[in-house]
């Protein structure tokens, strides 16, 4: 397969995997490329809405994925395309997240308090934990890969991120470990506090220390021109099939044939990026195949967008309730200031954590955060937007396949039946992974 830019091949998922994967190939010539994409547009989790204001001014907000982790990959596609950082009220000057801000001063005292308030006798034990925590970063530095193969410490990773921690005794960083990254990766939903496997966590730091945050110094900057234009402007170098009702692939030694109520169509390989799950009843499956793919749990959670008056004006909202009350839910896990819409009128976007859903679900989530808004800030939202569902949010394989070696034995199936995999379940659910990941698959693979 490697070097034969003359190959057919066929992608499924226009999400950030799929189209880096597509942008990847095209790099080292490839053009018989087509992605097929279930939905009518391109982006996967990643959707940007716009508002005209009154004065008809166009505002973007996003209500997928937003902050873009940077990675060589990702910044250079931002630098192709085009696209710029900072954006309507956060334009001119990187605002900070609520808990970390340098802002204000007595968030930056609260801030430097958090972190470095210990008193003197506890240092022993942030310099004992901070060298342990190290040793372990060494011993697991093969989950600093963008995929997760060759790792052979599956066993005790998998446990439970807070029974690792207190085993493991981290008697000064543990809380702030499990604080900052357990929030993190249940959004923010302590309720879920259970689910996070250690090497998770892992992953998270991982991407913290060789794909560093923007806004790990507590800044936000979201894309100027919304996060889906990126991609937007990467598809439109493709044969992109949207709305693709896809019947049955089917997968000899010879070619693969994607069938559609179009017609079929032949390629010589098959790159999954929507996750095998998805297309499990119309592809013709190994056991294998069957065997790794089930067990796949999300986290399906909600973003909306809403102009309320008398809110803040400034900084991202992190919601202290939803760290330490996710036992009930609903609530807002977050709100950011998007634009000034009108006089005194701002428009936010905002997310929610620990969601109800089926019928009602939305009006239970507005209402909360209305109520939210009110005793917070005795401000009033006047106008929904926009709220969007996002079921496939958080993707992870059950603990007990990731202890079997899912990721070892999913690289090992690369290449097997024409078919290579990526997506957001073998990259760590981010944008900044799985484009690394999509590329890494091409540059060993194609
Ligand atoms: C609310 C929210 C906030 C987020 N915030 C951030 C953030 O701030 N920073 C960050 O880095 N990441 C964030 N993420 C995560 C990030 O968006 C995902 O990691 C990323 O989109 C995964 O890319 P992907 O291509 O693997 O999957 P997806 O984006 O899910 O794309 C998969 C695509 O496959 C398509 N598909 C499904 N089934 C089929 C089929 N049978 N045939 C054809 N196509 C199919 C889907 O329609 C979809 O377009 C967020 C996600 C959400 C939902």
């Amino acid at each position: 397969m490697k070097n034969r830019p003359d190959q057919r091949i066929a992608i499924l998922g226009a999400g950030p995997g799929g189209l880096a994967a597509a942008e990847a190939l095209r790099e080292k010539g490839y053009r018989h490329i087509v992605v097929y994409e279930r939905a009518g547009r391109v982006g996967g989790q990643v959707l940007t809405g716009s508002y005209t204001t009154p004065d008809g001014r166009s505002i973007v907000y996003d209500l997928g994925s937003v902050q873009p982790t940077s990675s060589r990959k990702l910044d250079a596609l931002f630098a192709r395309y085009g696209l710029h950082f900072g954006r309507g009220i956060l334009q001119d000057q990187p605002k900070a997240i609520y808990a970390y801000s340098y802002i204000h001063a007595s968030e930056f005292a609260n801030f430097l308090k958090y972190y470095f308030g210990a008193p003197l006798i506890k240092l022993p034990a942030i310099a004992a934990d901070v060298a342990k925590l190290s040793w372990y970063l060494w011993r697991y530095r093969r989950l600093a890969r963008p995929g997760f193969h060759g790792f052979r410490h599956w066993d005790e990773t998998t446990v439970n991120v807070r029974e690792w921690v207190d085993a493991r005794g981290f008697r000064f960083i543990g809380e702030r470990l499990l604080a900052m990254l357990v929030s993190a990766l249940t959004l923010n939903n302590k309720t879920r506090e259970k689910e996070v496997p250690v090497y998770l966590l892992f992953k998270a730091l991982y991407a913290t220390l060789v794909f560093p945050m923007r806004y790990i110094d507590g800044t936000y900057r979201p894309v100027r021109e919304g996060m889906q234009e990126l991609w937007k402007r990467v598809a439109a170098n493709f044969e992109v099939v949207l709305n693709a009702d896809i019947t049955g692939i089917r997968r000899t030694a010879e070619s693969v044939e994607i069938v559609t109520p179009a017609g079929s169509r032949h390629f010589d390989a098959l790159i999954l990026s929507c996750g095998f799950d998805k297309i499990a009843a119309r592809i013709d499956a190994t056991e294998e195949e069957r065997v790794l793919f089930t067990g796949v749990g999300y986290r399906p959670g909600y973003r909306g967008a809403f102009i309320a008056s008398g809110g803040p004006v400034d900084g991202v909202h992190w919601y202290p309730d939803s760290f330490t009350s996710g036992d009930a839910p609903p609530h807002m896990a977050f709100a950011v200031p998007e634009a000034q819409v009108a006089q005194g009128h701002t428009l936010y976007s905002c997310m929610f954590a620990a969601c109800p859903t089926g019928a009602g679900a939305v009006a239970t989530l507005q209402a909360s955060a209305e109520r939210m808004f009110r005793e917070q800030y005795g401000a009033r939202i006047t106008e929904w937007l926009r709220m969007q569902y996002w079921p496939d949010f958080g993707a992870t394989f059950d603990p007990a396949l990731v202890r079997g070696g899912v990721f070892d034995r999913i690289d090992a199936l690369q290449g097997k039946s024409r078919t290579y995999h990526t997506g957001q379940l073998l990259s760590l659910t981010g944008n900044a992974l799985g484009v690394e990941f999509s590329y890494d698959l091409v540059e060993r693979f194609f």
